[in-house]
C-alpha cells in the first residue's frame, strides 16, 4: 500500500528551495478558536484566499498539517505561465467562445497579480520574466507554430522561431523550434509563499502549522477539528491539494476521486559560473517542451533546476537520480562534470480534464484543485475568486464551477492503471 504522506516527506529531502531559504516559526493551534473564515492548507492557494478575506475585513485562520508552502507550493518548478494545462478548445467547448476568453484573460492577470504582490508586500523571490516553449520533432514544432498564433490572438505578444535562432535563450542542440513570450517567467516558490504568509500575518490573518485538521463538522457553523484544538467559523475553504485526503479522509470524500495525485521531480546543479550559466541559458528564461511527459527547466540564481519524469503510482521511480541526470544531459550535454547535489519532488492534483477544479461543498464550504501542474499563477487568482464569492460576488468563480469534471473511474485500485494505460499513448506519441 502506498503511504503518500512518507513519500511526500521523504521527496523534500534535498529541496533547493529549503535549502537557499530561512523559515521562520509559526504556532501550532492549542486552543478552541472563533473566525469568520477557516482555511485548510497554507499553499499558494490559501494563503492567497486569506489576503484577499483579510483585506475585505474577515477574520481568517489557516490551519497546515506540516509547514508554509510545504506542499506543491514550496516545491515547484517556479514556472509562472499563463494559461492552463487543459487546452483552449476544450474550455471554448464547456464554456462557449465568451466564457473561455474570461478564462484566459484571468490566466494572464493571475502571473501580472504576482508582480503586484511582490511590489505591494516587498517580496524577495529572484522574480524574473521571459518564457521559452520548445519543440524536439517537426511534428511538435507545427504545433508550437500553431500555439502562437492563437496566443497573439489572445493578447499574449510572442515570437517564434526555429534552428539555429533559438540560440538566444537556449544552448541545446536537442529542440529544433522554440516560441519566446515576456509575460510569463519564473521565481523561487517558497520565497515567494513565505512572503505572501508575512503579508498575511501582518493583516491580521492565524496561520497555523504542524496542525492537521482532522476532522470538519459541517453545517451552519463549521467546526474543524485538529489534533489539540477546534476552530470554529461561518466560511470553510479546503486547499490542501492532493494530500487533503490523505490527512483528513472524512473532510470531502465527495471530491477526492476528481484528482490523482502525480508525482514528478527537480535535480539541481551546483552553482554554475556565470560563463557557464551564458552558455546554457543566455537569456535566463524559464523552458518548457511540448511533450505530453514534458521537461521543464530554469536557472535559479546560477543552479540549473530541471524537472519532469512522473509516477502515477506516486510511488518514486527507482534510480529517480540517474534517470533525472540522464534527462537533464539529453538536453544540456555539456553539464556532463557538473555535479547535481538537489533532487526532490512532489504531486500534483491532476484532473481528469486538466481544468481546475473550484467548487462549493455547502453553500459556506468552498474547495479548490485539480491546478494539473499550472498553478503557480493561477492559486492565487483561484485564492481571490474564493474571496470574492464569500463576500458576494461570486460571478468569476462561479464560471469555474461550470466545468463539468469526472472521477477517475475504477475506485482506487484502478485508477492508477488506467490512467498510466490512457497516458501511455501520449508518451508513444512524444516519441515522434
Ligand atoms: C514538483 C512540482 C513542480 C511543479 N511545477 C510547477 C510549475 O513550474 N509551474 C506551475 O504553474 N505549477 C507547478 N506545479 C504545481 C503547483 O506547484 C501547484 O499547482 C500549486 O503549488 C498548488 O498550490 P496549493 O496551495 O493548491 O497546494 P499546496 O501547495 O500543495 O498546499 C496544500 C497544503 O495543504 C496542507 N494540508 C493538506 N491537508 C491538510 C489538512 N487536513 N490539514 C491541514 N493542512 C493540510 C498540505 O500540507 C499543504 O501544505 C508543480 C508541482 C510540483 C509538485
Amino acid at each position: 500500500m502506498v503511504n503518500l504522506r512518507t513519500i511526500h516527506h521523504e521527496l523534500n529531502q534535498s529541496n533547493y528551495y529549503e535549502a537557499s531559504t530561512n523559515r521562520p516559526t509559526f504556532p501550532t493551534l492549542e486552543d478552541n478558536i472563533r473566525t469568520d473564515v477557516v482555511i485548510i492548507g497554507a499553499g499558494f492557494s490559501g494563503l492567497s484566499a486569506a489576503i484577499h478575506l483579510a483585506k475585505r475585513g474577515y477574520q481568517v485562520a489557516i490551519l497546515e498539517a506540516d509547514d508554509v508552502c510545504s506542499g506543491a507550493s514550496g516545491r515547484n518548478g517556479g514556472q509562472t505561465i499563463v494559461g492552463y494545462a487543459c487546452s483552449y478548445d476544450d474550455l471554448k467547448k464547456q464554456l462557449g467562445i465568451i466564457g473561455a476568453r474570461t478564462l484566459w484573460d484571468m490566466s494572464i492577470q493571475a502571473v501580472r497579480q504576482i508582480d503586484q504582490n511582490i511590489s505591494e508586500f516587498g517580496i524577495h523571490c529572484h522574480r524574473v520574466h521571459g518564457y521559452l516553449q520548445v519543440a524536439d520533432s517537426s511534428r511538435k514544432a507545427k504545433a508550437l507554430e500553431e500555439d502562437v498564433k492563437n496566443l497573439q490572438k489572445r493578447g499574449v505578444p510572442c515570437t517564434f522561431s526555429t534552428g539555429p535562432n533559438i540560440q538566444e535563450h537556449i544552448n541545446s542542440q536537442r529542440y529544433i523550434a522554440a516560441y519566446h513570450e515576456n509575460i510569463s517567467g519564473h521565481l523561487h516558490p517558497l520565497q515567494y509563499g513565505l512572503g505572501l504568509a508575512n503579508a498575511a500575518q501582518n493583516l491580521g490573518v492565524r496561520i497555523y502549522t504542524k496542525t492537521t485538521a482532522q476532522q470538519l463538522k459541517r453545517g451552519k457553523t463549521l467546526k474543524a477539528i485538529t489534533q489539540k484544538g477546534e476552530v470554529s467559523a461561518h466560511f470553510g475553504l479546503l486547499a490542501g491539494n492532493s494530500l487533503l485526503a490523505t490527512y483528513a479522509p472524512s473532510i470531502a470524500p465527495e471530491i477526492y476521486p476528481r484528482i490523482m495525485p502525480v508525482g514528478t521531480y527537480i535535480i539541481g546543479t551546483e552553482k554554475l559560473s556565470t560563463q557557464l550559466c551564458q552558455q546554457t541559458l543566455p537569456s535566463n528564461v524559464a523552458v518548457c517542451d511540448n511533450n505530453f511527459v514534458l521537461d521543464y527547466f530554469r536557472l535559479a540564481e546560477s543552479h540549473l533546476l530541471f524537472g519532469g519524469q512522473v509516477s502515477y503510482t506516486a510511488r518514486t521511480p527507482k534510480r529517480l537520480e540517474e534517470k533525472m541526470r540522464s534527462r537533464m544531459l539529453h538536453v544540456f550535454p555539456h553539464l556532463k562534470n557538473i555535479a547535481t547535489p538537489f533532487l526532490w519532488g512532489g504531486f500534483v492534483d491532476i484532473s481528469m480534464n486538466r481544468a481546475p477544479d473550484f467548487g462549493r461543498l455547502d453553500k459556506n464550504l468552498y474547495y479548490l484543485q485539480g491546478f494539473s501542474g499550472h498553478g503557480v499563477a493561477m492559486t492565487g487568482m483561484a485564492g481571490e475568486l474564493v474571496a470574492e464569492a464569500i463576500h458576494g460576488q461570486a460571478t468569476k468563480f462561479d464560471l469555474f464551477t461550470k466545468i463539468r469534471h469526472h472521477y477517475f473511474i475504477g475506485g482506487k485500485l484502478l485508477r492508477t492503471p488506467l490512467l498510466a494505460l490512457g497516458t501511455l499513448y501520449y508518451r508513444l506519441r512524444d516519441l515522434c
